[in-house]
């Protein structure tokens, strides 16, 4: 993180008057920082949490079109969506990258394979880009090794893509605070000032992390707290409008699911589409979609009946797959919000994103991580009006920054090479302006991956010292993804990691040991099987 976003230097400053207040850290509220700061606007973003810890860093991973949409109606999502993938995959390159999906067809299915094809062709029309093929019943069979082929019907290719959605967030986020906007993690909305009218004009601020509070005024208040929306809308005397859904995913070793392309079909039990995808070399399997009832100060959790659902697809699609929930390194679960009306099966509520003024609140939530810039564009025009000159953003302007190419490459020249092709494009996507940076502050040893991940050691290196590291989760689940990939959250690692956070952080062995037994816990909690799951019957007789 650029020293001008410094936690002190930003608390000195806070009380504003700010342009514009962003609540939420997530991909909608970095998407907003970013655009907000290219229309010359003072903006300061905060997140009660870190950022992206919320649904933005435990979605399926994917930039795309959403081919489900279709058919539930929302041509204008996937419009939208389809052209903001094409961006995101000329400006991301290393970060958004293409990936193969492949679609079988069974008799039975209730939405018949002719109908994704019509979609498809929608698809590839707004795409501009003519790519998907219809395969044969044995053809899908080659394709897909272990496919079950009991009535199966023949199936699709076609392309979509995928990033890292973490990094995307911090990608934008690090383009934006260079820019001038000012980001601050563990920093929570606790209130909403209100003028003589009565309408919001400010935020109550606390720094969970310092302990220090503040009366920040701004021009607008933007609550893009996602899942949590509704909470902020309550302190503006608003009631709920918002349903939360859960969906989890289990993740594999790659070597129990060796996939290579994406394979995505429609669960036996009730039709919705799920997916298998290879991402940082595990397979992930996702994703379920109930209504989430707990409470939203605790972390999202996978449920025993999801793993049920999840496993079911599994040894629906695969034959005889051989895996247990007990082969999943890991489990992760996150909560979309989408508007309430009420319908029984919640895989029906419009995925669309929504935007209100209420008593000068202004929420956008809802829509999904790759329509992050239209949905700030969107918001960023809904409340030109309150801003000065009344600016207009911008649709042609680029999402993500160029990158600096010849910076990258004297630093790799310096550090004396050593990075494949794939391994350069991976760290000047998930890194942008500040890869050249990244390779600099790397110490001897530090550009070879973390044993079974494409993750470079000098990776951590940066990200304690750069990123706004404020406790171990942010740097294993999120500025990494090592949480995610390795057995017990990445528990082997931790010796070395340990060493980085005391040379970087300045952290002494008892925050050390807290910070490790607070990771352990949520780990457990919230990203393992649960608790119910984890022992295997055999192992319990
Ligand atoms: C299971 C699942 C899979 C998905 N897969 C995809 C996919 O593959 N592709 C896709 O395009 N979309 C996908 N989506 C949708 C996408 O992930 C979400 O639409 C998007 O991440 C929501 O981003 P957000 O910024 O609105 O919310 P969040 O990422 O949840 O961010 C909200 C932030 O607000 C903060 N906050 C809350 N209250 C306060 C407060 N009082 N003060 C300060 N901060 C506060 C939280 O800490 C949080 O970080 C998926 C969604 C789910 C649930």
């Amino acid at each position: 993180m650029n020293p001008a976003n410094d936690r002190d230097v930003i608390w000195n400053e806070i009380s504003g008057p700010w342009d514009v207040l962003i609540v939420g850290g997530g991909i909608v509220g970095v998407g907003l920082l970013r655009e907000s700061v290219r229309l010359g606007l003072k903006t300061l973003l905060v997140d009660a949490a870190d950022f992206g810890s919320g649904t933005s860093s435990r979605s399926s991973k994917m930039v795309h079109g959403g081919l489900r949409y279709l058919s539930t109606g929302q041509v204008m999502l996937t419009m939208h969506s389809v052209r903001e993938r094409q961006r995101l995959l000329r400006e991301g390159e290393g970060l958004i990258e293409p990936i193969e999906f492949l679609l079988p067809s069974y008799t039975g299915d209730r939405t018949p394979g002719w109908m994704f094809g019509l979609g498809l062709a929608i698809y590839d029309t707004i795409a501009l880009r003519w790519q998907h093929t219809h395969h044969s019943t044995s053809e899908m069979r080659d394709l897909i090794r272990g496919l079950n082929s009991h009535n199966l019907q023949g199936g699709y290719h076609f392309y979509d893509a995928q990033t890292d959605d973490a990094r995307l967030v911090l990608r934008v986020l690090h383009e934006a605070v260079h820019a001038g906007g000012k980001a601050l993690n563990y920093t929570r909305a606790e209130s909403l000032l209100r003028d003589r009218a009565g309408r919001v004009c400010g935020v109550g601020l606390h720094d969970l992390f310092g302990q220090r509070s503040a009366e920040v005024t701004a021009g607008v208040v933007i609550n893009a707290t996602g899942a949590w929306a509704d909470e902020l809308r309550k302190e503006a005397g608003q009631g709920p409008r918002l349903r939360r859904l859960r969906g989890s995913h289990l993740v594999f070793p790659r070597r129990c699911l060796p996939i290579d392309q994406v394979v995505s079909f429609l669960h036996p039990r009730d039709d919705r589409p799920v997916f298998a995808l290879p991402w940082e070399g595990v397979t992930l399997i996702g994703t379920t979609d109930v209504d989430h009832r707990d409470a939203m100060s605790t972390d999202p959790a996978i449920s025993p009946d999801e793993v049920d659902y999840l496993m079911e697809g599994l040894n629906f699609i695969f034959d005889s797959p051989g895996l247990t929930p007990q082969d999943a390194v890991s489990t992760f679960s996150g909560i979309r919000s989408v508007l309430d009306t009420g319908r029984d099966n919640p895989s029906r509520e419009s995925r669309d994103e929504v935007l209100w003024n209420e008593n000068g609140l202004i929420t956008i939530t809802g829509g999904k991580l790759t329509l992050f810039r239209h949905m700030a564009q969107d918001t960023l025009r809904f409340v030109s009006k309150q801003l000065p000159d009344r600016p207009r953003p911008d649709a042609s302007a680029r999402m993500l920054d160029e990158m600096d190419q010849a910076a990258f490459d004297l630093a790799m020249e310096v550090q004396g090479g050593g990075l494949d092709e794939d391994a350069k494009l991976r760290l000047l996507g998930r890194f942008g302006v500040h890869s050249a940076d990244l390779l600099r502050a790397a110490q001897p040893g530090e550009l070879t991956p973390v044993a079974g991940t494409p993750t470079l050691w000098a990776e951590l290196r940066w990200a304690v010292r750069s990123e706004q590291v404020v406790h171990l989760e942010d740097l294993l689940l999120r500025r990494t993804r090592l949480g995610l990939l390795l057995p017990d959250g990445g528990a082997e690692l931790l010796p070395r990691v340990r060493e980085l956070c005391l040379e970087e952080l300045g952290w002494d062995e008892g925050r050390w040991q807290a910070e490790q037994i607070a990771y352990h816990n949520l780990c457990q909690r919230a990203y393992s099987l649960p608790q119910e799951t984890r022992v295997p019957i055999e192992a319990m007789v």
